[in-house]
């Protein structure tokens, strides 16, 4: 591994901060995410020489949630520019909830705050090219599966369905952006692409490695050429920085000082760039919708290998 980190060292961590668990709660507004474990906790490190080192209850697989969101802007980045994405939806940290709806109709043009709220990934999905729903998500996937290094990830149909059959909060969104012209396109179809990517299962392993990919500058660890141009990489890294935990953005940025972007199945992608890609999971949350364990976790990691970018 190009960094030197113990298992024995990563283990103790993770140990250290299991108890914090129990101050958190599975989300429960989507049904199916209530049947995870609450008092689980794993984490995966990759290392920019493509080397994962994986403890805790690592083998688990959950949904995206969430962190499928910088996953949808750098596609949408890719098929239509900076220029046009961010006509549709802003840069700026939003202080609210994931979900929250107020803002939409004072922004000026009505845009969302930014692509890391629900607002802003529905937004950005509807940006996203491809001739049917099927189509788009099928290539967003196909782009997971092999930054993620695995042709076997794919959708879980439980969450989903359960998504679907709760997303009225998401729905309100999508038609009020619809009314202001924010979605020009097939709102329906923007919302089932955004349910889908939210309901794609992954491990903490997958989650490290597309980390390590973000680390390493859009290219893939062991390859050399870049699947993803550095400047595409910058921004979603930036995003993550100021907007990646929502409301708890600001605390992140100064506990742990990486990017990182949160689920609310109680995943955390993390991101320390030109060093190393860390995925968790800890499915119990706390009341902004990060994984409770999980950021302490993070914040733990960040201080033994001396990650803050701003030291
Ligand atoms: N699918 C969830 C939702 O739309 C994603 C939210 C999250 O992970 N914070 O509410």
């Amino acid at each position: 591994m190009a960094e030197n980190i113990s298992r024995y060292d990563l283990e103790r961590l993770v140990e250290d901060k299991r108890w914090l668990a129990q101050q958190g709660e599975l989300a429960s507004y989507i049904p199916e995410l209530k049947r995870a474990d609450p008092l689980r906790l794993g984490v995966s490190i990759t290392t920019l020489d493509g080397k994962t080192l994986s403890v805790g209850h690592c083998q688990d697989a959950f949904s995206l949630q969430s962190i499928s969101k910088v996953l949808s802007l750098i596609m949408a980045l890719m098929d239509n520019g900076f220029d046009n994405v961010f006509s549709k939806v802003g840069m700026e940290p939003s202080g609210e909830p994931f979900n929250s709806i107020s803002k939409l109709e004072t922004m000026e043009n009505h845009i969302p705050l930014n692509p890391m709220i629900n607002s802003g990934a529905i937004a950005v999905s509807a940006l996203i090219k491809g001739d049917s729903v099927a189509h788009r998500f099928e290539r967003v996937l196909n782009f997971i599966q092999k930054i993620a290094d695995d042709s076997t990830i794919t959708l879980n149909e439980k969450v989903y369905f359960s998504e679907k059959a709760t997303g009225d909060r998401n729905r309100s969104l999508a038609y009020f952006m619809k009314s202001t012209g924010v979605i020009e396109t097939d709102v329906d179809e923007a919302l089932d692409l955004y349910f889908r990517l939210c309901s794609i299962n992954v491990t903490c392993c997958h989650l490290s490695r597309i980390g390590a990919f973000l680390a390493n500058k859009g290219v893939i660890p062991g390859q050399r050429q870049p699947l993803v141009s550095e400047d595409i990489i910058r921004v979603a890294n930036t995003i993550m920085f100021t907007a990646g935990m929502y409301n708890e953005s600001g605390e992140s940025a100064i506990r742990t000082g990486i990017p990182a972007k949160s689920g609310v199945s109680g995943g955390i992608l993390a991101v320390a760039p030109g060093r190393m890609g860390i995925g968790i999971i800890g499915p119990a949350i706390n009341k902004k919708g990060n994984s409770i364990a999980g950021l302490s976790l993070l914040s733990a990691i960040s201080k033994s290998y001396d990650l803050h970018l701003l030291t």
